[in-house]
């Protein structure tokens, strides 16, 4: 008995939807078509929080992150912005995925988030191409000092352009910066801070960043980030994130490939066994053999060197040799072993 009522009802049903399919059609369209827009639109609840900018963005590696910024409103439709909890930021010197969280709860317990994936990507590295012979790059270091400026109208009278690795927390002769590019040379990074090395070189955070710091300031004054940089010490010294100083530490030459920066040691060191101008200049023009590609290291915090340039200019172009500014596109120099 139980059987046949089932079947009874299951014909019924049947006949009760095949009536609909054939006797109602406009019914059958309804179903198929979508309603307008205007009609099935429902507002947004007040409270919500919304994304500036993509919910999944691609972030060049070793470029300190900003995020596009959000907006979150509360139940009665108030700005409640400020009040909004980030969790998450990205390690913009290690290529990676990162999730940001956006939170925003209020007093009910009620909450609205929001989530933003940064792909943190490497930055093209061009390849590299070999100066021609008799190619000498000056270099300073730990600049910019009260001097840069009279440095800058001797490479200017003489067309010379040249690399400055400066320090970034030198808050007072900063301003220097925009004419140093204007001016055609290369605006290198050596730190943001000259501390020790052990804190320096603890571990890649630590170098990254106070390397990620110059950078922000030198594009605050610029517009551009470095692309080249010397280590503080020199490449040896860096060594010690891999906690000896000898050997190349590769995770540190593959993250600034990432950042599509290159390091520069130096090969020519005319201030090294004097404390005076003329023993600079004649350091630099006795080479004991011409110079191929010298990389010199001098600094524009040493008076005494920075006025040797004018004759060291003088002597190296009657010697036939041609200035450059360093790019990325220059060989390394490493005293990794
Ligand atoms: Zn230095």
């Amino acid at each position: 008995m139980r059987r046949e009522k089932c079947f009874r009802f299951t014909l019924l049903l049947l006949v009760i939807l095949l009536i609909s399919e054939f006797s109602f059609p406009a019914l059958a369209f309804a179903e198929e078509s979508p309603l307008p827009e205007a009609v099935i639109e429902v507002p947004p609840p007040n409270r919500r929080l919304e994304l500036y900018g993509e919910g999944e963005l691609d972030w060049p590696c070793g470029v300190p992150f900003e995020d596009p910024g959000f907006a979150a409103y509360d139940s009665d439709g108030a700005d409640r912005s400020g009040d909004v909890r980030v969790e998450g930021s990205p390690v913009v010197w290690r290529v990676g995925d990162y999730p940001i969280l956006y939170l925003f709860s209020e007093n009910d317990g009620e909450f609205a988030a929001a989530r933003r994936i940064v792909h943190v990507v490497a930055q093209p590295l061009p390849e590299i191409n070999e100066p021609p012979g008799g190619t000498i790059c000056l270099t300073f270091d730990d600049g910019p000092s009260a001097d840069t400026a009279y440095l800058l109208d001797i490479l200017a009278k003489y067309n010379v352009k040249a690399t400055f690795f400066i320090v970034a927390n030198h808050s007072k002769n900063m301003d220097i910066l925009p004419r140093i590019v204007a001016e055609g040379h290369t605006l290198g990074i050596h730190c943001y801070d000259h501390r020790s090395y052990e804190y320096l070189y603890k571990d890649m955070e630590h170098y990254c960043s106070d390397l990620l710091t110059a950078q922000k300031i030198v594009h605050d004054y610029t517009g551009h980030y470095a692309h080249v940089v010397r280590f503080p010490g020199d490449s040896r010294t860096a060594s010690l994130l891999a906690g000896t100083l000898t050997g190349k530490y590769p995770e540190l030459y593959d993250t600034l490939a990432d950042m599509g920066i290159r390091a520069y040691d130096w090969n020519v060191q005319p201030e090294s066994a004097t404390k005076d101008t003329a023993g600079t200049l004649e350091q630099f023009t006795h080479p004991r053999e011409p110079y191929e590609y010298a990389v010199v290291l001098q600094h524009d915090t040493r008076h005494f060197s920075v006025a040797a340039v004018e004759k060291m200019i003088q002597w190296a172009l009657d010697q036939g040799y041609t200035f450059a500014a360093l790019d990325e596109t220059f060989p390394e120099i490493h005293f990794e072993e």
